[in-house]
């Protein structure tokens, strides 16, 4: 078996899932594996060294394992954002378009007090259309995010310059 070295080994690709034509990029196999799931961590974490971060924000889904590793890292509180009707408390959404359709996303209304710095985490970037939703409900609760980070970027699906129009410090790992 070779040695893995870079993240990017461990990512394995699934031809046709969910659908005909779409590469699914799957960080299962990283999650899975103890030095890549340390290194993922420890990468996406590494530009916002030394700056002032309150709490972790995670995309559903594969968001929440990242972004609870990365808060007890950084012995903050972490904070889901999650697809409509998840969360049981009083809630604001944003709707998002998606290839087909909409979707909408939901995050408790007192999860995020005015002022405090967040830091966004999700496995992947594709065209940033969930990214940009979560980013409008933290600053609809007063949050300054600090940064949106991530595993992957698909750059041909532009997520990642989305983000930086919207002021966005968008870190990843690889493309
Ligand atoms: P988007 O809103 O288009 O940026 O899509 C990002 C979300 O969809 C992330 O939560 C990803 O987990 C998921 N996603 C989109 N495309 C892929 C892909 N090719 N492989 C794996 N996950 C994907």
């Amino acid at each position: 078996m070779p040695v893995l070295r870079t993240v990017k080994d461990y990512i394995r690709t699934i031809v046709d899932f969910p659908h005909e034509g779409i590469l699914f990029r799957d960080v299962t196999t990283l999650f899975a594996d103890p030095r890549g799931f340390r290194m993922a961590i420890d990468q996406m974490l590494h530009p916002y060294a030394g700056e002032r971060i309150d709490k972790v924000v995670g995309l559903e889904a594969r968001g929440f394992i990242l972004g609870g590793a990365i808060a007890h890292q950084l012995a903050l509180g972490f904070v889901p954002i999650r697809k409509k009707g998840k969360l049981p408390g009083a809630v604001i959404s944003e709707e998002y378009q998606l290839e087909y359709g909409e979707a909408v996303v939901e995050i408790h209304d007192d999860a995020i007090q005015p002022g405090e710095k967040v830091l966004v985490v999700d496995d992947l970037l594709a065209t940033g259309g969930t990214a940009e939703a979560g980013i409008k409900l933290i600053e609809r609760l007063g949050g300054e995010i600090v940064g949106c980070a991530f595993i992957v970027d698909l750059p041909e699906l532009g997520g990642r310059q989305k983000l930086e129009a919207m002021g966005m410090d968008v870190h990843v790992l690889c493309e």
